[in-house]
């Protein structure tokens, strides 16, 4: 079976549909078999690569499996160590708490899986050293465990102000408990500086940042990238994919092109993050054994993306740049007077129209201090979409934001 993930025709010859359906039946025998996350499993089973995670940091799985829509099946988490992906990324906020409340009746179940998992958390909403210990503290009981492998403690971080002093002596004393391995923290917004900025601290282990296609010829985010790589930082991409609308012919032409290269877009698009060998790990949100599937076939599979695939990903980038935010929120912020969370707005809709998870959608627009809330239907922001380089039409999207997660 293992020589076959390693032909260069994989994909080609199994195509999309056929290599979910082939290996979502495999994957459901295996499930159904008692303890099929097992290392007897995982020695019959072709690995998925590993990376080192960070300049000091232990090899770990090159693809995580992001959690963010895990919900109570077991099996997403028995698939995913089936094919070595043992990089788990969660967050108390994800699924309304379901996700971490999954990953610890697993743990319970199976606890000499523990050690083989390399954990990832959040401190979601904590802004301070005691909100730090309360989440990471409700974190470990959730998922029966007695440490965190990579704890992130600002979720969402727009400014490298947000690591204060005191997360840093918080971070340094957590480590040396044995309750963490190692601090970081998440961003959507205005990465590249955050990232460079933190490279310059000396006390951040890991990043869990947006990085794509889209991005991967910014040149900021390229400095950034270097600096925080230089800086012996893991990395890990996350808003990788992004699903497509079949109805538009931009995605039919993207999804016709990979199609007859033996690909899906998705994989398509991680391998772009992928070849970036900077990057330790690339966090893909997978809900379905078919999903875990496709991304386990595009981290095994070793062909690289050919120019004209390069190109074809460039072409949709830029004939779709509208529907995406990049993050870019300085731009915007200075552009606007009185509402300074715009990226967090398309970030909110994002989880509705592309994850279709409204209640992650709703937490994330909650989240947005109220008083900026109440200011976003009445905020002019025709500078702002005239400086946006994505083109994005902010206003609308605001209204629609509002309509729908308010
Ligand atoms: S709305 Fe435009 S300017 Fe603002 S963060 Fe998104 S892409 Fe950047």
């Amino acid at each position: 079976m293992s020589s076959e993930f390693n032909r260069r025709n994989f994909l080609k010859t199994i195509g999309v549909a056929g290599l979910g359906s082939v290996l979502a039946s495999k994957a459901k025998a295996d499930s159904n078999e008692p303890n099929a996350a097992g290392v007897k499993q995982q020695s019959e089973t072709p690995q998925v690569p590993t990376r080192k995670f960070g300049k000091s940091g232990p090899d770990v799985s090159a693809l995580s499996l992001g959690a963010i829509q895990l919900i109570d099946t077991p099996v997403i988490l028995t698939s995913s160590l089936k094919w070595g992906v043992t990089y788990w990324d969660t967050a108390p906020v994800y699924t309304g708490g379901n996700s971490e409340t999954c990953i610890g009746k697993y743990f319970a179940a199976n606890p000499d899986m523990r050690k083989k998992v390399f954990l990832a958390t959040k401190a979601s909403g904590a802004h301070d050293a005691a909100g730090l210990e309360e989440k990471l503290q409700a974190s470990m009981k959730k998922m029966n465990t007695d440490y965190i492998d990579v704890f992130y403690g600002v979720h969402g971080l727009n400014d490298v102000s947000q690591l204060t002093d005191e997360l840093k002596t918080w971070a340094e004393n957590a480590k040396k408990k044995g309750l963490i391995k190692y601090f970081g923290f998440t961003t959507h917004g205005n990465m590249a500086k955050s990232l460079f900025e933190a490279s310059k601290l000396g006390w951040v282990d890991a990043i869990l940042t947006t990085y794509n296609f889209r991005l991967t010829k910014d040149p900021m985010m390229q400095k950034a990238i270097d600096a925080c790589h230089k800086a012996g930082i893991a990395l890990t991409a996350m808003k990788t994919q992004k699903s497509v609308n079949v109805e538009t012919d931009e995605d039919k032409k993207l999804i016709e092109h990979f199609s007859a290269k033996g690909f899906s877009e998705g994989q398509a698009k991680i391998k772009a993050v992928m070849e970036d060998e900077r990057i330790a790990a690339v966090a893909v949100g997978m809900n379905s054994v078919a999903l875990i599937n496709e991304n386990v076939a595009a981290m095994l599979d070793k062909t690289k993306l050919a120019q004209d695939d390069k190109d074809a990903l460039a072409e949709y980038a830029s004939a779709t740049c509208s529907g995406y935010c990049a993050g870019c929120a300085h731009i915007c912020d200075a552009a606007v007077v009185g509402v300074s969370n715009i990226n967090d707005v398309m970030r909110s809709l994002m989880y509705h129209n592309s994850y279709g998870d409204t209640q992650l959608a709703k937490q994330t627009f909650a989240a947005i201090p109220a008083d900026v809330r109440a200011r976003l239907l009445t905020t002019d922001y025709r500078l702002a979409e005239q400086r946006c380089p994505q083109h994005m039409p902010i206003a609308r999207l605001v209204r629609q934001a509002t309509e729908i997660l308010a």
